[in-house]
């Protein structure tokens, strides 16, 4: 195998809701987990504002449990609003921003093993839309990084697990192809995914999931069992008082951890001289989570019916995400796959490891070196157009490119001028799989001011939609006939300006701006 160029450093970033992980190709180019600054592989996602710092990850963590009205965790959820749900120190930061001080402590945790460096690749969930895609590369450039591309979760995984099982070795001939389930069950979201290895091609052939569902859901399960106790023996909800709760979370989450390889675990809360002894039967605790649970078996039985597989069809299942290592979830694959889950590469460092593989076949293919696999996408989420519905004159989705649609994919709509002369259009561009406007992730609007002069009533305008193998928008417009490009401004809903980004990229890594779309 080539080893690869010690100027650049191939880094992977698994960002995740809970937990993010940073992994490289050592000088072998065998992908390789970096600890952080704390020495461990595992950085929770969680920010605390202190007075006159910002913290990152387990000591932010800590303090989470203390004082959570001053932390920001799970903001991958919020990613794709405006901004985060919790006021911090007086102030609404958008998700994008929280993250990237995430990523600029894993940033500079690795530099401490690997040199600087900026060239990353960042992981999403497959399910995330063009708005989340792009607000988390937002987070990297503001994190001082520059993101050579996103890659999806499971496609990464299954990187790994390839790379593991030596498929991606060039030697090795790999003829026949397999169908491959990934089922990505994190902190905060859960992601399924069909996919299939042909050879050295990566097929995503479907993908479904649950932004918001995840271990998050199953340790609130637990504070409430635990709070019913604390309620019997004290009268006092620790869930009605935000640090009791934070306390009580931190000690559930544990406990969840320890129902995972025990049947039972004890819960020994102490909150302002309140003391109670909680203790939690595994079977008790499955019961109280069932739904959850039957939540992602409907959502992986709907992403095998897009990718027109059945079970048996379905060689492997890869297990990703901390929460698979509950023996519920393992139960629950093996009853539906009628298989064992493989276990070769670790579910919390699968996706991290999967996008240091891409970024060394990035940089590789920036030097000129053969491809050793090749990626193909779907689209998560069907995009469309805001029109009019002529009968009931009301605002209606067209769908233009539908979910599930193979990637890249470049897809036209031809409008119409409404008068003589008309100079202008407005088309305004949504995700989702509704026909009402409000029920879609509103992505932005193209406008067009120059039309050329004179053109009739009725005259055809192009609306050009690329959406590119890694899930990114671009949109063009294009006036058939006419020699001159047309300007088309694409305004984003939700995304902060170039300005803002810059400055955020200064305060929070000290890193100039550069050039960035
Ligand atoms: P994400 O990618 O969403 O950040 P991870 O894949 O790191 O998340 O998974 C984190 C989740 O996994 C947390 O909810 C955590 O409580 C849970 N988790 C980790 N280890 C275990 C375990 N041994 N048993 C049950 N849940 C676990
Ligand atoms: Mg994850």
């Amino acid at each position: 195998m080539k080893t690869h160029d010690h100027n650049i450093p191939p880094v992977g970033i698994d960002l995740g809701t809970t937990y993010s992980v940073v992994a490289h190709l050592d000088a072998q180019g065998h992908p390789e987990t970096l600890v952080n600054a704390e020495g461990e592989r595992l950085t929770p996602s969680v920010v605390f504002f202190d007075e006159f710092e910002v913290i990152v990850g387990r000591e932010a963590l800590k303090a989470f449990a203390r004082l959570p009205e001053r932390a920001a965790e799970c903001s991958k959820r919020d990613v794709g609003y405006k901004v985060y749900h919790k006021v911090l120190q007086g102030k609404y930061y958008p998700p994008e921003v929280i993250e990237a001080y995430i990523l600029n402590k894993l940033r500079q945790d690795a530099a401490q093993q690997i040199g600087e460096f900026s060239q990353v690749v960042i992981t999403v969930p497959a399910y995330f839309d063009e708005v989340r895609r792009k607000a988390t590369q937002d987070a990297g450039y503001m994190a001082g990084l520059e993101v050579m591309d996103i890659i999806n979760e499971p496609v990464a995984a299954a990187l790994a697990f390839a790379y593991e099982e030596g498929f991606l070795d060039n030697n090795v001939e790999v003829s026949q192809s397999q169908k491959i389930l990934v089922y990505d069950l994190g902190g905060g979201t859960f992601d399924v995914t069909v996919m299939e290895i042909r050879g050295h091609e990566y097929v995503t052939l479907a993908i479904d999931g649950d932004v918001r569902l995840g271990g998050w859901d199953w340790d609130q399960r637990l504070v409430d069992l635990a709070a019913e106790k604390i309620i019997r023996v004290h009268g006092f909800d620790p869930r009605e008082d935000v640090r009791a709760w934070g306390k009580l979370w931190s000690l559930c989450e544990e406990a969840k951890r320890t129902l995972s390889v025990r049947s039972k675990a004890v819960i020994s809360f102490e909150y302002q001289g309140r003391t109670a002894e909680i203790e939690i039967q595994r079977e008790q605790f499955e019961e109280a989570t069932q739904d959850l649970l039957d939540r992602t078996r409907f959502t992986t039985i709907q992403a095998l019916k897009a990718a027109g597989v059945t079970w048996d069809e379905i060689d492997r299942v890869l297990l990703v995400g901390g929460s698979t290592r509950m023996p519920m979830v393992r139960r629950l694959l093996r009853e539906m796959a009628k298989k064992e889950a493989e276990t070769s590469v670790s579910a919390d460092e699968a996706v991290a490891l999967g996008a240091a593989i891409h970024a060394g076949w990035l940089l590789g293919k920036a030097r000129g070196e053969p491809p050793r696999f090749r990626i193909r996408n779907v689209n998560s989420h069907s995009l469309g157009v805001v029109g009019v519905d002529p009968l009931t004159r009301r605002p209606r989705v067209g769908t233009i490119i539908p979910r599930n649609t193979r990637l890249p994919i470049i897809a036209k709509r031809r409008f119409k001028t409404h008068r003589p002369n008309q100079r202008s259009i407005l088309v305004q561009i949504v995700e989702g799989e509704s026909p009402s406007p409000e029920d879609c992730c509103p992505i932005g609007q193209v406008s067009v001011k120059d039309l050329p002069l004179n053109l009739p009533k009725g005259w055809p305008v192009e609306v050009i939609f690329h959406y590119r193998s890694n899930g990114r928008l671009r949109v063009k417009i294009r006036v058939p006939q006419m020699e001159r490009d047309i300007n088309a401004e694409f305004h984003r809903e939700r995304a902060l300006t170039k300005e803002l980004l810059d400055g955020w990229r200064r305060f929070i890594s000290g890193k100039e701006p550069t050039d960035y779309e």
